[in-house]
């Protein structure tokens, strides 16, 4: 059985709650953690058709982007819209988990979505929030049962360089143990000293997903007691944080990019700041309210701004900086990830043999229209 504490926690290997803003609020905000779930909703917020949709498609958890508690509650009045979303999911028994600030840090979601919609192929961190160390993972495998930890290791984070995965090094050697009472030895018996033909393993695997390669090298490995090391690395570390910026492959028009995020993220209408002539090769994206990425986005060298929300006077600033912006709406910037938040999911769930649907909710919508 798969609870909601469990989903929560593959949420976290992908997006860790510390990689959150102060001010924000993310987490498991509704719900018991040792309640069962069979079927789960992605969406970007909590409205009332996306839980009338949930309760229609008997869902017992919904996972969204923007925290439906997010200041300080005062009060739970259930005459207000809010609240009584609140009361909805407690008395139907559906638990919330939000992940925000720290979903836009996580790799493949909103803002390497957005970075894609773009168009661009290869990007960075616009604004670094911080980096991700690693750790190098040593463990001793008898000979023979090296693949099968290698695969758990790789399935579990482990062992990826750039675009390469199952990165390991293997030398031979000797293990040497001695059985003591009240084992249950793999190899040898109680009471003799064994000398065992085994392959040390290393790799190395970031902080974030030290537990679970942890946990996976463990059930792969055949032994008893397990002999394994973690080393601190002082190599830098994947940086972390805010916004992407890259070059596209080829220069475009400033029109032109606005005619390709319109078709990416199926939106009718976009707000152009700066001249639609403009060649533009250098593109900057942010997630859903990005207005204070257009000092930083300027000041890298970008061309242009992809983000929502943008402001007047920050349109302003732009012109001033040089720099183009596309406002795609902060709806748009940020619902492209609901379909890569589900699929992580069920990749995840699957990889556990795990019977849970996963579902990427249909009724959520722009509160704008285009008349
Ligand atoms: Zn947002």
């Amino acid at each position: 059985m798969t609870t909601v504490g469990a989903i929560a926690a593959y949420i976290e290997e992908l997006a860790p709650p510390a990689w959150a803003e102060s001010w924000d609020n993310v987490g498991l905000q509704v719900g018991d953690p040792a309640a069962p779930v069979r079927r789960v909703l992605v969406a970007l917020e909590l409205t009332d058709p996306v839980l009338a949709e949930a309760e229609r498609e008997e869902c017992d958890l919904v996972v969204v982007h923007h925290p439906p508690i997010f200041r300080p509650l005062k009060a739970l009045r259930f005459d207000s819209a809010p609240a009584r979303r609140l009361q909805r999911l407690i008395l139907k028994g559906i638990a919330l988990y939000a992940a925000h600030t720290n979903l836009d840090q996580a790799p493949g979601m909103t803002n390497d979505s957005l970075a894609v919609a773009a168009g661009l192929t290869a990007h960075r961190v616009l604004r670094r929030a911080g980096e991700e160390r690693y750790l190098k993972l040593v463990v001793f495998v008898p000979r023979g049962h090296e693949d099968a930890v290698l695969e758990a290791l790789a399935g579990a984070g482990a062992g990826h360089i750039g675009n390469y995965s199952h990165c390991t090094f293997q030398a031979p050697g000797t293990g040497t143990f001695l059985p003591l009472e009240g084992t249950n030895p793999f190899i040898g018996q109680q009471g003799r000293l064994e000398r065992a033909d085994e392959v040390r393993l290393e790799t190395i695997v970031p902080e974030s997903a030290v537990d679970q390669a942890v946990r996976a090298m463990l059930a792969a490995h055949p032994y008893e007691e397990v002999a394994y090391d973690l080393y601190p690395l002082a190599n830098p570390g994947r940086a972390r944080g805010h916004g992407r910026i890259g070059r596209l492959e080829q220069p475009v028009s400033l029109a032109e990019l606005a005619e390709r995020l319109k078709s990416a993220l199926s939106t009718p209408c976009v707000r152009v700041v700066g001249d639609p002539e403009r060649r533009v090769t250098t593109v900057a994206v942010g997630a859903g309210a990005g207005s204070d990425l257009i000092r930083p986005a300027a000041g890298a060298g970008a061309d242009v701004l992809v983000t929502g929300d943008v402001r007047y006077h920050e349109a302003q600033d732009a012109l001033d900086l040089g720099l183009a912006v596309i406002d795609v709406g902060h709806y748009n910037a940020e619902a492209i990830a609901v379909r890569p938040l589900a699929a992580y999911l069920r990749e995840r769930l699957a990889r556990d043999g795990a019977a849970v649907e996963v579902r990427e909710a249909q009724a959520g919508r722009d509160p704008f229209r285009f008349m």
